[in-house]
């Protein structure tokens, strides 16, 4: 099984990085990722610029993005309710990814609404979504730990993720924003949610705060996931999540599964490149270890560039 890369640096990241980056580092890091085979990228998000600043920019970077020509990959647009999605659609995104919280405090905090209050406006998401012709998946967020209430029991995620499949999304994706889970989260929660959620396909999305995120992306690609969420350089956080720190890097993961004999389609070479570059815009290390250290010694990477 191959191994599905979505890329998030351009929201995910860069939502949360101290520096601002403009329009334009944003542009170059979409295109680029998709030089090094990146082809679903998250690229904007589509929500209140009083809540998330460092978004404020989406329309513009969608259009600095169609103006680049027809580009191939998919570029997703975030959004946490209906006006989110209008402007999504609007803007020219390929696909929409809804987020649903899995805590409630959490959700207070990142789209003022309960678990239940954004489950009951879903419906409406996902018709306007499918309406225009694009797909869209869910998000559960914080489903392996909150950062209020701490621990969350499996059977809430998994009646949340029976609810949001109730829906009919194309995807939903198990989130561990805060990079709180282990290996052994994983491959308990995983079964499941799978079970939850019937035919819907189910991604992954790790952050590395505790050093356990390449750990988790393994420990689910071995419990049959075959899409991971991933951010260049290992850029990222969430404003709204205290003390949360980057995704997985994206080239860590390359590194990992093709060494390990798993296309990921990807260039390691080019990701790399693009990881210093980024670096170098933002004006300050980025935490992913391949970047730092390079490939594997004489240099074998997965798509000659
Ligand atoms: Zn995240």
């Amino acid at each position: 099984m191959a191994l599905n890369i979505v890329e998030v640096s351009p929201r995910d990241g860069l939502q949360n990085d101290p520096a601002d980056a403009p329009v334009q580092v944003k542009v170059e890091l979409i295109l680029r990722c998709i030089a090094a085979g990146a082809r679903r990228i998250e690229v904007a998000s589509f929500v209140s610029p009083k809540a998330v600043p460092k978004m404020a920019d989406a329309e513009q970077v969608l259009e600095g993005l169609r103006a680049a020509g027809p580009l191939d990959a998919s570029l997703i647009g975030l959004v946490v309710n209906e006006r989110g999605v209008r402007r999504a659609l609007a803007a020219g995104v390929d696909e929409v990814n809804a987020v649903v919280v899995v805590t409630d405090t959490f959700s207070r905090a990142n789209q003022s609404t309960t678990t239940e209050q954004t489950l009951a406006a879903l419906g409406d998401l996902i018709g306007a979504s499918h309406s225009a012709g694009l797909p869209i998946s869910v998000t559960l967020s914080a489903a392996f730990g909150c950062p209020f209430e701490g621990e969350v029991p499996l059977g809430r995620v998994v009646d949340v993720a029976a609810a949001v499949a109730a829906f009919g999304p194309d995807e939903m994706a198990l989130a561990d924003t805060i990079g709180a889970a282990v290996p052994a989260d994983v491959r308990e929660r995983i079964p499941p949610v799978r079970g939850a959620i019937g035919d819907v396909a189910l991604r992954a999305h790790f952050h590395d705060t505790r050093n356990t995120g390449v750990a988790n992306a393994l420990a689910a690609y071995e419990s049959g996931i075959g899409t991971l969420d991933a951010s260049l350089g290992g850029a990222g956080g969430c404003p709204f999540a205290p003390g949360a720190t980057g995704n997985v890097a994206t080239e860590d993961l390359v590194y990992l599964f093709e060494r390990s004999g798993i296309t990921t389609r990807m260039s390691l070479d080019r990701l790399i490149d693009t990881s210093r570059w980024l670096s170098g815009e933002l004006g300050h290390p980025l935490p992913a270890m391949l970047s730092r250290a390079g490939p594997f010694p004489g240099g074998r990477s997965a798509m000659p560039a």
